[in-house]
């Protein structure tokens, strides 16, 4: 690989080969542990056997957060937004102030360890063909250095765009794991009966949003949090999953991969107009999944103020009729008035509401499972602050945003428009 070869532009077209056999062996010890699990879940225990390959620490019990780190740092392409400098600047702001395991004891754990997802975890949501088509296209990215994947936002691989996107997908797998598990059986016994399970946040990537079930889009490979909401229920038994996705853009992939699922509430809220152009107010599911999808697209412009009306008016009340077992979250900080992939007037205020606020639902509703996901977010100064504003909600303490906000530049939200948006949501779902 030199550096001319890796600034070529290859159009790859993917290459539907069944037969994906290589990387089975890698994720043995995550199949073997999930099959574990289930059988003890069938039981209506989990027994933390000796030999069990435990994802779980004791300390656990004692913990408010807890995250994992998949930086994928061979995943890049120079001077991209989804780049590899993403996760290490949030990683090290965290460590700025003070928000990690070495500053907070068991408050904040950091899971190590964790396993790759299968490529049958992965094919609970994406076609098999395309997941064996994208790891034969490794060899091709390594000759290549990078290659483009037509069609699709452009999205580009790797060399280790395959393996570095089960890594992200396994960081996933592994706090809905702990999240659940953290509640059941021996531990939570000797826990106090108000015990609350920790928040978990995944600081993973490629993102996963947008890739729908037959292949990658818009810079994510493999749907992450659709792939942990199938984990949830065929693993766990948590029948009934909430999405809150409020990345800036349409979540599409999670959305197609549900659209007619009764059990799995995906709820975007994203900016009209923007990439994709999917997720229009009246696309609410269909069949037995008609009404289980909900889209608010706001205009551009839209700040604090909409974004606390939608989570009053529309989240909230959804969640609460719904009524999940677990609420997972597409935690996207493109939003936010800073970053230049999209034009909305959120702050880093803005994110620790929706933290804090997703997290109290989570308490009301389901035990307090709830797992965020990394989803865009791609000026590293507002995704780094934002993420860690969201720490400091998801621990229960005051935010710094004041620190980092410059309400200077923010301009007159179109509140006219965002309340005509609400109106028509509210009244399309019976809110
Ligand atoms: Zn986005």
């Amino acid at each position: 690989m030199n550096a001319s070869s890796r600034r070529r532009p290859v159009i790859w077209v993917l290459n539907f080969v069944v037969g994906c056999k290589c990387f089975l062996n890698h994720s043995r010890h995550h199949r073997q542990f999930c099959s574990k699990i289930a059988a003890a879940s069938n039981s209506g225990s989990y027994n933390f056997g000796k030999e069990s390959d435990l994802l779980i620490d004791p300390k656990l019990i004692d913990a408010r957060l807890i995250y994992t780190v998949a930086p994928a740092l061979g995943h890049n392409q120079e001077a991209h937004p989804e780049c590899h400098l993403r996760v290490p600047a949030i990683v090290s702001a965290l460590e700025k102030m003070e928000l990690t395991p070495k500053f907070r004891g068991s408050e904040i754990i950091e899971l190590q360890g964790f396993k790759p997802a299968s490529v049958d975890d992965i094919a609970r949501v994406h076609n098999k063909a395309y997941v064996a088509g994208l790891e034969k296209a490794m060899d091709q990215a390594a000759d290549e250095g990078i290659i483009f994947i037509d069609g699709t936002g452009p999205t580009y691989a790797t060399y280790s765009t395959f393996q570095e996107s089960l890594v992200a997908a396994g960081a996933g797998l592994a706090l809905v794991d702990s999240v659940v598990m953290s509640q059941t059986g021996t531990l939570v016994a000797a826990s106090k009966n108000s015990y609350n399970p920790p928040t978990g946040f995944a600081l993973i990537r490629p993102p996963g949003h947008h890739a729908i079930p037959k292949g990658p889009m818009g810079f994510c490979v493999f749907g992450n949090v659709a792939i942990a909401a199938r984990h949830a229920q065929l693993v766990h038994g948590l029948r009934r999953v909430l999405i809150i996705d409020f990345d800036v853009h349409h979540g599409n992939g999670t959305n197609d991969a549900f659209y007619d699922d009764p059990d799995i509430f995906f709820l975007s809220v994203h900016q009209d107009g923007s990439y994709p152009g999917t997720g229009k107010i009246d696309d609410i599911g269909q069949g037995d999944g008609e009404g289980a999808t909900l889209n608010l697209p706001l205009p551009g412009g839209s700040g604090d103020t909409a974004m606390r009306t939608v989570f009053d008016e529309v989240i909230a009340p959804c969640a609460q009729r719904f009524k999940p077992d677990i609420i997972l979250v597409s935690a996207g900080y493109d939003g936010h008035v800073l970053d230049h992939l999209a034009s909305q007037q959120y702050t880093t205020a803005t994110f620790y509401m929706l933290a804090s606020n997703i997290k109290q639902l989570a308490k009301d509703l389901c035990g307090g499972r709830c797992v965020f996901f990394l989803e865009g977010g791609y000026n590293l100064d507002s995704l780094s602050y934002s993420v860690a504003d969201s720490f400091r909600a998801l621990l229960g303490e005051a935010s710094l945003a004041s620190e980092f906000d410059n309400p200077a530049i923010l301009y007159e939200e179109p509140l006219t428009r965002v309340q005509q948006a609400i109106e028509r949501v509210k009244h399309l779902h019976s809110l």
